[in-house]
């Protein structure tokens, strides 16, 4: 007799708590990876949670100018509006709810600022920041935004979970991101004892992260096995962000703001940005 299984979960394999930095003007955010614990899982390289605080009026503060080559920033707002600004010129807000995916590729010098509204009145700020690495043929591509309003994020409610999907696809729905290789980026919010199983690729890293609920702060990457990952509540509610990504497998060279292959490609992009070849904000 033989058993066939339809689909089976994958096996949580690591749970990392978060621990806090300080980051850009001196904001505390809570570090799921790097850390000594975990260095990043391919092609994830780092993930940042600001927040939630509530912030008093002239209390915010964010990320003034600073440059990145050779990866992606996406930056989640989930509570205040963030003010974005770039060597490309460009200038932005990511409201409540919105992402941006920003391909910093051969180099923007950009900064990352709470609205003028929410320096001024304060307020409740909340957002998490991922950083993508790129495949060697694409670190040095022309800098690219994708803004995604609120709006254009599609959500969808199961029995208890509702699901808003940023990248990738899973329920029906497709998250708008366009991504260099193949990621899923969901954010998921599960009523009590509620349980949802959320596609994860063979072969692809595969993590969650826990905004809110009794594992808030915790990261929990899973083994290879299985083709999803099973989330369920307790007693509480619980959001959790779930990330699948396909590894790139290439060498990494990091430093700072500056994601490379080589010890000589990092040189040159510090070179490239102190020669000022990655341009700077005009104000
Ligand atoms: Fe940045």
């Amino acid at each position: 007799m033989t058993t066939s299984t339809v689909s089976s979960a994958r096996s949580p394999a690591r749970r990392i708590p978060a621990v806090r930095a300080l980051e850009g003007e001196g904001f505390e955010v809570r570090v799921p990876f790097p850390t000594a614990a975990l260095d990043a899982l391919d092609p994830f390289l780092l993930l940042h949670h600001l927040g939630p605080v509530d912030l008093a009026p002239g209390e915010a503060k964010g990320a003034p100018d600073h440059p990145h080559r050779g990866f992606e920033t996406v930056t989640y707002s989930i509570a205040g509006e963030i003010q974005h600004e770039d060597s490309t010129g460009a200038v932005g807000f990511i409201e409540p709810g919105g992402v941006q995916w920003m391909t910093a590729g051969a180099g923007v010098v950009h900064s990352e600022m709470p609205s003028a509204r929410m320096q001024e009145e304060g307020g409740r700020l909340e957002g998490v920041q991922l950083w993508v690495n790129l495949p060697a043929t694409d670190k040095m591509t022309a800098p690219r935004y994708q803004d995604v309003a609120p709006d254009a994020i599609p959500e969808t409610t199961l029995s208890g979970v509702r699901v808003r999907l940023i990248a990738g696809e899973a329920f029906g729905i497709r998250g708008p991101a366009q991504t260099r290789t193949p990621i899923f980026y969901a954010h998921v919010a599960l009523d009590p004892h509620a349980t949802v199983d959320v596609p994860a690729p063979a072969g692809h890293s595969t993590m969650t992260y826990a905004l809110r609920g009794p594992d808030e702060g915790v990261l929990t990457v899973f083994n290879g096995d299985g083709d999803h990952v099973t989330l369920s509540a307790g007693d509480d509610a619980v959001e959790l962000l779930v990330l699948t990504g396909e590894p790139l497998r290439e060498p990494v060279a990091r430093y700072g703001p500056f994601v490379m292959n080589s010890r000589d490609e990092l040189v040159q992009a510090f070179e490239d940005f102190r020669a000022g070849r990655m341009g700077a904000i005009t104000r």
